[in-house]
């Protein structure tokens, strides 16, 4: 079993962390959140008081934070966890990033002798809690086999998608599917309701049919087909509107660094954007259909 030091362990590090303990590892975890550490204490991790203590004297360093910014400053500033690590400290950083700043880490890593995994997850904090996440993982075959007894504890589905930064970039690509895949999925929906056709009708029809998608068959945006949906709770997320506005930001930032046309993935970053700043950031993503029917809620 594995000594691991885990920062980040807010709504999706926080079960990743439980999983790990459960699994017999020993975690040594650091948030700046006092009420997230609390929480994973109270399971068994080792509380510390920065990220550089607790990447100090363990096997691997787990990263769950909000953003490229957060954990390149965890990584490389002042106190940062490649300075503490002792030699041969495997870092995995599973935090949804921009493929820029995972390169910039992962070379840093390089530079002071270590190996970094990028391994952004998809699952959603239901995932998180349940230990069938999907890691996407971009680095050297090594470093990835190192990793996967770990991330083992809290995934089902481990691939290695290629070197560092290809975990981040398919992370984007699948969320970029998902967030405008959704979108259509709620027109269809809409118009749908406009044209008198049963909503439980359309589901019948498009979940076998040549419209059949992730977003009709487990995400429904209507409440009553699918009964897990967040649409059945009001759309509580699940998956927020914030995060998958970010996820589509860093879709087009990446399409224009490379050149690549992503006009759909464009206008959907738009379309959430209008709901996020309308005031439902927080709501599940798959509740902008209420914002197609212009009754938001
Ligand atoms: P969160 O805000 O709940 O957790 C992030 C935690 O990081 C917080 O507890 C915060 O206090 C802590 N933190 C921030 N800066 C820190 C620092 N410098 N040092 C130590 N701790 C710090 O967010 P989350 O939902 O757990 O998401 C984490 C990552 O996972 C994000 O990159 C997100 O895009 C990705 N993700 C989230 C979901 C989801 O459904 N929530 C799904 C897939 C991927």
């Amino acid at each position: 079993m594995a000594r691991i030091g885990f920062i980040g362990v807010g709504n999706m590090g926080g079960p990743m962390a439980r999983n790990l303990l459960k699994a017999g590892h020993q975690v040594k975890a650091f948030d700046l959140s006092g009420q997230a550490l609390s929480a994973v204490t109270a399971a068994g991790a080792t509380g510390a008081k920065s990220a550089a203590e607790a990447a100090r004297g363990v096997d691997a360093v787990l990263t769950m934070l909000p953003a490229g910014q957060h954990v390149r400053a965890v990584f490389t500033g002042g106190d940062g966890i490649l300075a503490a690590a002792a030699p041969g400290t495997l870092f995995i950083d599973s935090s949804t990033i921009d493929v820029a700043n995972a390169r910039a880490v992962a070379e840093a890593g390089a530079r002071a002798g270590f190996e970094v995994l990028d391994a952004p997850v998809s699952g959603g904090t239901g995932g998180a809690a349940a230990g069938t996440l999907t890691f996407m993982c971009g680095g050297s075959e090594v470093a990835f086999q190192r990793a996967k007894p770990i991330l083992e504890a809290m995934g089902k589905t481990i691939v290695h998608a290629g070197a560092v930064g290809a975990g981040q970039a398919a992370k984007i690509c699948n969320n970029m599917i998902l967030g405008a895949s959704m979108l259509v999925v709620a027109e269809a929906f809409v118009l749908a309701e406009k044209l008198g056709l049963d909503k439980q009708k359309l589901f019948d029809i498009a979940a076998k049919s040549s419209g059949q998608c992730w977003s009709i068959t487990s995400y429904c945006p209507v409440p009553g087909p699918v009964p897990n949906s967040p649409a059945n709770r009001d759309y509580q997320a699940g998956f927020t509107t914030a995060m998958m506005l970010k996820d589509l930001h860093l879709a087009q930032e990446a399409a224009q660094a490379v050149g690549a046309a992503a006009p759909i993935g464009a206008l959907a970053e738009q379309i959430y954007a209008l709901y996020d700043g309308a005031g439902f950031g927080h709501k599940d993503f798959s509740g902008v259909i209420n914002a197609l029917r212009g009754t938001s809620r």
